[in-house]
């Protein structure tokens, strides 16, 4: 659980977070962002069946959202960490109990680039267990995401030699789903591992977004 917060800025736009509220929205309060910021995230719950994996994911990947992902993840802006699954850590931590967070991985450069993970600092207000099943060794950018054949991503994502009990939940996560094929890759790995795995991602790209990403 995250500890309750003392900071009474919103993380995005530092305004104090009461001025942005009406008397209401003050006290049913409890975030790290002023409702405005915070308005501005749409919610977009959905689960999917993804080969036999079921992914949950939250967030609608729209115009601000990638905003502030890019300054989180490329700016290295890493006081944004917890924002994204702060509303939801309740929920997460209970329907997920019992269940050890394994990251779809970026690539080994791009993390020590970074300096952090990402998604590791994106999930770790949940307090949950976290292990490093696998690691992604493609040295490059892919620059055209949408051609890279699920061989390709087949042959760059491995499995550790960190090895869990065989009745082990696993939970893989990720910010962004985008063709879905690194988590796949990631599933087929340890399926017949675990018994129990499931996914859970902030938001899924619409396929007009994934022509031009290329962060694989
Ligand atoms: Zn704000």
């Amino acid at each position: 659980m995250y500890k309750k917060d003392n900071n009474d800025e919103c993380l995005i736009c530092f305004k104090k977070k009461q001025l942005s509220a009406n008397l209401l929205e003050f006290f049913i309060m409890e975030d790290i962002l002023c409702y405005e910021c915070r308005s501005k995230f749409k919610i977009n719950k959905v689960i999917k069946d993804y080969n036999g994996l079921e992914i949950e994911s939250f967030y609608e990947y729209n115009d601000f959202f990638k905003e502030i992902l890019i300054q989180y993840k490329e700016l290295c802006d890493e006081a944004l960490a917890p924002l994204f699954v702060y509303p939801y850590r309740r929920y997460l931590c209970k329907k997920y109990e019992g269940y050890i967070l394994a990251n779809v991985p970026s690539r080994l450069n791009k993390l020590n680039n970074r300096g952090f993970n990402h998604v590791t600092k994106m999930f770790e207000g949940l307090k949950m267990q976290h292990v490093d099943l696998f690691i992604n060794t493609s040295k490059h950018d892919q620059k055209q995401k949408s051609s890279i054949s699920r061989r390709l991503i087949d042959q760059y994502i491995k499995r550790t030699t960190v090895n869990l009990a065989r009745d082990s939940k696993i939970l893989l996560i990720d910010d962004v789903l985008t063709t879905g094929s690194s988590i796949d890759a990631c599933y087929q790995l340890i399926k017949k591992e675990y018994s129990e795995i499931k996914g859970v991602v902030l938001a899924i790209m619409p396929i007009k977004e994934r022509e031009k990403n290329n962060d694989w």
